[in-house]
């Protein structure tokens, strides 16, 4: 299926670029105001002196942005981009420009891939390929080697290599001891955990939350608890440690309570929650639309509330997509049988003006740190930040811009979105990486 969203490259990254008269929002150095960016060769810059748009001195490269929000790029840093193994359902490069239509410059990307990033020649793989990709791909390894739990992967060679965290995704680490120890090696490194905190037993055979509408639809349930007892475990195993812990895709009201709780204790833990996370709860459900089947499954109202919650008092710091694409014909089964999984990173932006910012949760500052300068700190990555000197990423967008969500503006390998029919609000124009501007156009859509 193809996209109707042109990409267009505008720059090769070299020289003046200047993005004029849009709303800057630079949550890294609390800059809020109407002005001018600018940048030369792949780094931000201030205006250069010998600047002229008239005549003589060097021509910049100029972006209208009057009326549009300016920010660092976007960075996402939880994704599935499925390669090696399932380039079927999404490949780094398709992956990647699928975040650039998205507004990000950056992903840190999940290593259950087929094989599993789990040692050195699989992270210089993925690293390779990302080298022909539109944004920055910065892989996490495998905690276990597999994803098995019984072994620590090649944590050291990883990290030589170029891993940025270790992350069983999609997995819990069932054995406390290997979880202990993956804790003080990534302390070594001086990397973040990050768990997908899911108590098999307790969630075995779930393939939705557990509930009135589990019970009502007769479909087996996934019990808060089943998510809360492994974060409560990897928090005190990290107080144990000394380590750094950033949990994964948070999805009840007590792990946010746990984490606040933890928080405020100063163990050193960090969380994300998803859009979808925040946006959609277990009703969505009665349709069977296996789009809406995810892990961890969509909650309550009450659990929706407390992670808006969560993020509007800093308990969660981080917005993260946990894109995980899926062909059409593995969604296309009943809704036990359907792989868990939905795309996120297209409708990302939309909904976090949409349902976060619009509603007044969260200030655009404070919804732009979740997506930049904070995800950024906790991989240790450049960028995140419009100051002189920094990488030359950054992301325009129409704020004003609503949008429908249809099958054809998706630039995705996959289709699986429970978003269909939805207006969101927020469209990308620019996605500029290291400089070079690729400019996105949204098909319909109306000013408001
Ligand atoms: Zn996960």
């Amino acid at each position: 299926m193809t996209s109707n969203r042109g990409p267009a490259r505008l720059t090769d990254g070299r020289g003046l670029v200047v993005i004029r008269g849009g709303r800057i929002v630079d949550p890294a150095s609390g800059r809020d105001e109407v002005g001018d960016v600018w940048m030369e060769d792949g780094r931000m810059i201030e205006r250069p002196s010998d600047a002229r748009e008239e005549t003589g001195g060097r021509r910049p490269f100029v972006i209208d942005a009057r009326g549009k929000v300016v920010t660092p790029g976007l960075i996402d840093m939880h994704v599935h981009l499925r390669e090696p193994g399932r380039e079927d359902k999404e490949t780094i490069q398709s992956g990647a420009r699928a975040g650039s239509a998205g507004g990000f410059t950056a992903v840190a990307c999940m290593p259950n891939t087929d094989p599993v990033i789990d040692n050195a020649e699989v992270v210089h793989f993925v690293l390779e390929r990302a080298r022909q990709a539109d944004i920055k791909v910065y892989p996490i390894g495998a905690i276990t080697k597999g994803e098995r739990g019984e072994q620590l992967a090649e944590i050291a060679e990883m990290v030589d290599a170029g891993i940025v965290g270790i992350s069983d995704d999609g997995k819990n680490v069932d054995d406390p001891a290997i979880m202990r120890r993956a804790l003080e090696y990534a302390k070594m490194f001086g990397i973040p955990v990050i768990p997908h905190c899911e108590d098999m037993n307790l969630s075995a055979g779930g393939v939705m939350n557990e509930g009135v509408v589990s019970t009502v639809l007769g479909l087996k349930g996934i019990p808060n608890a089943a998510e809360e007892v492994i974060v409560a475990r990897d928090i005190t195993l990290t107080e144990l440690t000394g380590s750094r812990l950033h949990i994964a895709h948070v999805s009840t009201a007590g792990s946010v309570v746990l984490i606040r709780e933890a928080k405020r204790r100063g163990i050193a833990v960090t969380a994300e929650a998803t859009p979808h996370h925040f946006s959609l709860t277990d009703e969505a459900v009665r349709t069977y639309d296996t789009n809406t089947k995810v892990n961890p499954p969509l909650r309550t109202a009450r659990d929706v509330e407390a992670i808006q919650e969560g993020l509007a008092d800093g308990t969660i710091d981080v917005i993260a997509t946990d894109h995980a694409p899926h062909t059409i014909d593995d969604k296309a089964v009943e809704y036990d049988l359907a792989p868990f999984g939905l795309i996120g990173l297209e409708t990302a932006l939309g909904l976090v003006i949409a349902r976060l910012v619009q509603t007044g949760t969260l200030s655009l500052m404070d919804a732009i740190r979740k997506m930049t300068v904070a995800p950024a700190r906790i991989l240790g990555l450049p960028g995140g930040t419009l100051e002189p000197g920094a990488p030359a990423d950054v992301t325009v967008f129409d704020p004003d811009r609503q949008w429908r969500v249809t099958p054809d503006v998706f630039l995705s390998r996959s289709r699986n979105s429970p978003f269909y029919g939805w207006t969101l609000r927020g469209a990308v124009e620019y996605t500029i990486v290291d400089g070079r501007v690729s400019g996105w156009a949204m098909p319909g859509g109306e000013k408001t």
